[in-house]
């Protein structure tokens, strides 16, 4: 079994795992830890601060753990904002959003530390009152410079894209009683790279706007970092941080979120059924990719799944997928040392970022239920989803 079941390794023939009703995730702490560990360590050794970008990873259970590496958290908006607030509150709180609406921006004013504006309108029309309550501004910026291919939709530097100012649109709009207001540049343009993609960035960043980097207090570099990856280049990105900090005598921040929960979570599931059609077997899951794993059909990519090979490595050959009447709800192929059977566990893994923060009852389907995996191998159950999730969220009762 490879790095990304390694956390599950003594568990997984054992009875504990077998007792778990499915599908259900299990979160691992110990994994928490080791990427919680490996973030610090380039916190303390640059100087920069690095917050959890929570729309990745809200499970909140877990926040007093991270809270032991993390600086604070990264919100999309309100909600998030206030979790953040309210579970991690030793932390620093900071929120993004591409538009802010006025009747949510007071209570905002309750949470965040920092706040970050998507346009130069945004900043003037927020951007006093929030001053005014002592709060640190930024505005996100946007490098124009593509670093990723394939994934457009991941892609904040893509043509036409809503996501930051560029240099033009800058020039245009700024007047020197907004830029007087700006405390920070934020900057979040990738998905999934390594420090490479950063230093590119960094570069277009300096070109476009290293004028007004020396008048900053902050530089925030987004998310899209794979840190805590096993081919993660952190000598690369601590240059970057560093020479940053020299360069505008700013402080550095980092958001990352598939970063901090990478490869911490499962979601095991059960075989229910085994169908064919024209060849190919098929085996209906108690989870669905539509409803459990949605970047799977989203991106889409296919995830690992222990005991399975790659293609033509074993024999017995298995499309998996969900219960849904959703024809597409497919999670992949895959080949097996044996026959599937109904009944049978399976474990997929890498399913702690945006899942349980990002699944729906689609069809009916139960919300799995979420269980943290401590670090003498003992299961916790923290919910308890039924009926009542699914009805609560149609109407009123
Ligand atoms: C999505 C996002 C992040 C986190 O991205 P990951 O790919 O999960 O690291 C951070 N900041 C902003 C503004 C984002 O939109």
């Amino acid at each position: 079994m490879n790095d990304i079941f390694s956390g599950l390794t003594s568990v997984i023939n054992g009875e504990n795992i077998k007792a778990l009703k499915t599908p259900c995730y299990v979160i691992d702490e110990k994994k928490l830890v080791s990427n919680g560990e490996i973030l610090a360590g380039v916190a303390s050794r640059t100087g920069c601060k690095i917050l959890l970008a929570q729309k990745a990873f809200s499970n909140y259970d877990f926040y007093p753990l991270l809270s032991d590496y993390l600086a604070g958290t990264e919100a999309s908006g309100l909600y998030e904002a206030r979790l953040g607030k309210e579970e991690m509150p030793s932390g620093e709180v900071h929120v993004f959003s591409a538009a802010y609406r006025s009747d949510e921006f007071n209570e905002l004013l309750k949470y965040a530390d920092h706040i970050v504006f998507n346009t130069v309108t945004q900043l003037r029309k927020y951007g006093f009152k929030a001053k005014a309550c002592g709060k640190s501004l930024g505005l996100r910026i946007n490098p124009e410079c593509s670093t990723q291919e394939g994934h457009e939709i991941y892609d904040p530097c893509a043509k036409g894209s809503r996501l930051g100012v560029t240099r033009e649109v800058w020039d245009r709009d700024m007047t020197p009683d907004v830029l007087a207001l700006l405390d920070g540049i934020h900057f979040h343009t990738l998905c999934e790279q390594n420090s490479d993609a950063l230093e590119v960035t960094l570069r277009a960043v300096e070109e476009k706007f290293g004028d007004v980097l020396s008048k900053m207090k902050w530089l925030n570099m987004g998310g899209g970092h794979h840190i805590t990856k096993s081919d993660y280049d952190v000598e690369t990105l601590e240059r970057t941080i560093i020479y940053a900090k020299e360069k505008w005598g700013v402080e550095v921040y980092l958001e990352p979120g598939e970063a901090v929960a990478l490869n911490a979570g499962y979601l095991l599931t059960r075989v229910l059924d085994v169908t064919e059609n024209s060849g190919v077997k098929i085996a209906i899951l108690d989870a669905s990719a539509a409803c459990h794993m949605p970047d799977v059909i989203e991106m889409p990519y296919t995830p690992p799944l222990t005991d399975a090979g790659s293609k033509g490595s074993k024999p017995c050959h298995y499309r998996l997928a969900g219960p849904t009447c959703l024809a597409g709800d497919v999670i992949g192929d895959y080949v097996f040392d044996h026959t599937l059977e109904p009944g049978d566990l399976l474990v997929f893994g890498d399913m702690a970022i945006y899942t349980t923060c990002k699944n729906n009852t689609f069809n009916g389907m139960p919300l799995p239920d979420i269980y943290r995996l401590k670090a003498d191998g003992e299961f916790e159950r923290l919910t308890e989803f039924g009926y009542k999730d699914f009805k609560d969220r149609l109407g009123k009762s």
